[in-house]
């Protein structure tokens, strides 16, 4: 059998998947050829079988370099699922387990072998390796690598190493970061020889982008998880701890089920946080950017920004880490001026070189960009890696596209009210007072300093105050207005603004959209609306599952979920490692009569059928029982 029908084979009877996706199917007839390889795939692009598959198909084991030991076993729980023959080497486990995973790699027992780079390059793991035949080596994440990112990990550099001593044995780099160079680094740093380059399409068509404006994040937040994704898991990113614990908190009083993860928490809380977030279904784990490299779940439904990340790589990475099964996710982002502010203070209060205050502040400016573009979102983001595409369909600006307005009126209003009030009194004011003043509020403060009495006290009564936040944090992002980081946000002019007051330039904004945040469910690709996993268990135990094609497919999935979770919770494994919600929605929609038709949903492999199969048809017979008006059993 030639490599090729042996990849098609392994993909079909061990992962139960059809057809390879993306260049899967080069990439690994690469490594099966002896090659070397640097693989850039976004998160959840399928990076994984291109070095599993390769593994199973070459005589030998495949040892795979993970950073993240925390997750190596659910990686190892999830190929045993599978059937496939894997263990992990790392300083979670204890001495015993350490030694029966040498003597199983030393029998020849294991077809796959997850290590930490520290823990490869110590002279006992080389010398096991060294008596080993070895399939290939797998380095993951090896953007870490990097001295300049921020994931650089030291133990990285060494692994060229692997190219000394194993010259013979493919190797295989993978990543989701994107950059040229980057890439240039991973493949000097880790000496690959002639690598074939794959780079994929960085594209993520499943997640909607919505980027809206912040007014009370909270309760933005509390309605967006309500309204569309109740009982499922997502990630909140928020910039410093003390918000994470608050948000974490306030989202645990209003019932829903979070955690908070941040580098001042102990390790014991971190791990044990991270890992019902991974297991359970439905935790909202509300984070700082500690949080997230490597997290494989492929089912978080959401990724939630209440802070602005620092750059479009980040925000990228971060929101990447929704829907890596395919299925319908949201990137979801509320932002301010204060956000804006924060971040500039940031980087003028940082202690670096001039040269990277440059850097930073050019990034920041690029996610702004995306931040208030009335393009498409997704166009705006591929072409910031160098990709070219057309408007997408699936984020916020194409469904709803947001209006631009002429906003040089307004824009000479609000500079001028914010240059009377600082020569009236002889300095300057911040946001609210400045807007008290256009809408002609008389306020305490603005009779206090006689304010109602400057000409441009009133003159913006048509606008609304939260339209003139919108208009003063756009031209605070244009740099029309400075908002002095040191003392209380107080407003002043630039250079630039008096071109704007002179009338030379024109200064189209976006308008505020309300609330653009939430969207009625009709208008997604499918339609999610959901009983909780609990609720689903209680059917399920009851048998009081409701009729009706409508609800059929529904209950049908969280039923089959609802099974899942206790399968998993038995096994003590992830839920999504004994089937992914995509497997578990097609069983739902094909609704299978036989294991043999079961066989050809994607997901399903050999082991799988054999173990979980029968059970399954039951349960479909069942659910075909109640639909049509009899007793179930
Ligand atoms: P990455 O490591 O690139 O983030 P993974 O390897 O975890 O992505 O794969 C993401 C998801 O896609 C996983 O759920 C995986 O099972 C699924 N997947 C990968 N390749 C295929 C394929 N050829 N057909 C169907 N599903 C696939
Ligand atoms: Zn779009």
């Amino acid at each position: 059998m030639d490599a090729e029908d042996q990849a098609s084979r392994v993909l079909r009877e061990v992962f139960g998947y059809s057809q390879f996706r993306g260049e899967q199917r080069e990439i690994i007839g690469h490594l099966i050829a002896g090659g070397d390889a640097l693989v850039l795939m976004p998160t959840g692009g399928g990076k994984s079988l291109c070095y599993q598959i390769p593994a199973l198909a070459r005589q030998g084991m495949g040892i795979v370099v993970s950073p993240l030991i925390a997750l190596m076993q659910d990686q190892v729980a999830a190929l045993h699922e599978a059937g496939v023959r894997a263990g992990a080497l790392n300083s979670a486990m204890s001495w015993p387990q350490v030694q029966e995973t040498e003597r199983q790699a030393r029998a020849g027992e294991l077809d796959l072998l997850y290590v930490a780079p520290e823990r490869l390059l110590t002279e006992r793991c080389l010398s096991l390796l060294d008596r080993c035949p070895l399939a290939l080596f797998a380095i993951d994440e090896a953007h870490c690598v990097s001295q300049w990112g921020h994931d650089f990990r030291p133990e990285y550099l060494q692994l060229a190493v692997l190219a000394e001593r194993y010259g013979s044995v493919p190797r295989i780099a993978l990543t989701a970061t994107a950059d040229i160079l980057t890439r240039k680094e991973m493949i000097e740093r880790l000496r690959l020889r002639e690598p074939k380059v794959f780079v994929a399409s960085f594209d993520r068509p499943n997640i909607r982008y919505r980027i809206a404006e912040k007014d009370n994040p909270r309760r933005q937040l509390l309605r967006f998880i309500r309204a569309e994704h109740p009982g499922e898991s997502g990630i909140v990113y928020c910039l410093s701890r003390a918000s994470v614990e608050d948000t974490a908190e306030s989202l645990v009083r209003e019932g829903i089920d979070a955690l908070p993860y941040h580098a001042g928490l102990d390790s014991a809380t971190r791990e044990g946080n991270q890992r019902r977030f991974i297991r359970d279904d439905g935790i909202v784990m509300v984070a700082t950017i500690a949080f997230g490299m490597g997290i494989d779940k492929p089912d978080v439904r959401f990724v939630a920004h209440l802070d602005l990340p620092k750059s479009i790589e980040g925000y990228y990475q971060e929101t990447g880490r929704a829907g890596r099964d395919g299925l319908p996710a949201d990137a979801w982002m509320v932002y301010g001026l204060q956000d804006v502010v924060q971040q500039r203070r940031m980087i003028d209060q940082s202690e670096a070189s001039a040269e990277y205050k440059r850097v930073a502040t050019g990034k920041l400016d690029a996610l702004l960009g995306l931040c208030e573009t009335t393009q498409c979102r997704r166009v705006r983001l591929l072409d910031y890696f160098g990709e070219q595409s057309t408007p997408c369909g699936n984020c916020d600006n194409c469904l709803d596209r947001p209006q631009e307005w002429d906003g040089t009126v307004a824009a000479q209003k609000l500079l001028s009210c914010i240059a009377r009030c600082r020569s009236a009194t002889g300095f300057g004011f911040g946001a609210q007072h400045v807007i008290d003043i256009l809408r002609g509020n008389r306020t305490a403060k603005v009779e206090q300093f006689g304010h109602e009495r400057l000409s441009t006290f009133g003159i913006g009564a048509d606008l609304e105050a939260a339209q003139w936040r919108s208009v003063l944090r756009q031209l605070v992002m244009l740099r029309l207005v400075q908002v002095d980081t040191e003392r209380y946000s107080v407003l002043s002019l630039t250079a630039a603004s008096r071109e704007v007051l002179r009338g030379e330039r024109t200064i189209l904004l976006r308008r505020a959209v309300d609330g653009g945040a939430v969207r009625p469910a009709s208008r997604r690709p499918v339609d999610r609306t959901r009983v909780t996993a609990a609720q689903a268990a209680r059917m399920l135990s009851d048998g009081s599952v409701p009729a009706g094609d409508d609800n059929t497919h529904q209950t049908l999935f969280e039923t089959l979920r609802a099974w899942r979770l206790q399968v998993a919770r038995e096994h003590g494994v992830p839920a999504y490692t004994v089937f992914h919600d995509s497997t578990l929605e097609e069983i739902a929609r094909r609704r299978p009569g036989s294991t043999e038709e079961l066989r050809a949903v994607n997901g399903v492999g050999a082991v799988k059928l054999e173990r979980y199969g029968s059970e399954i048809i039951e349960i479909l017979a069942q659910s075909r029982l109640r639909r049509f008006g009899q007793p179930a059993r």
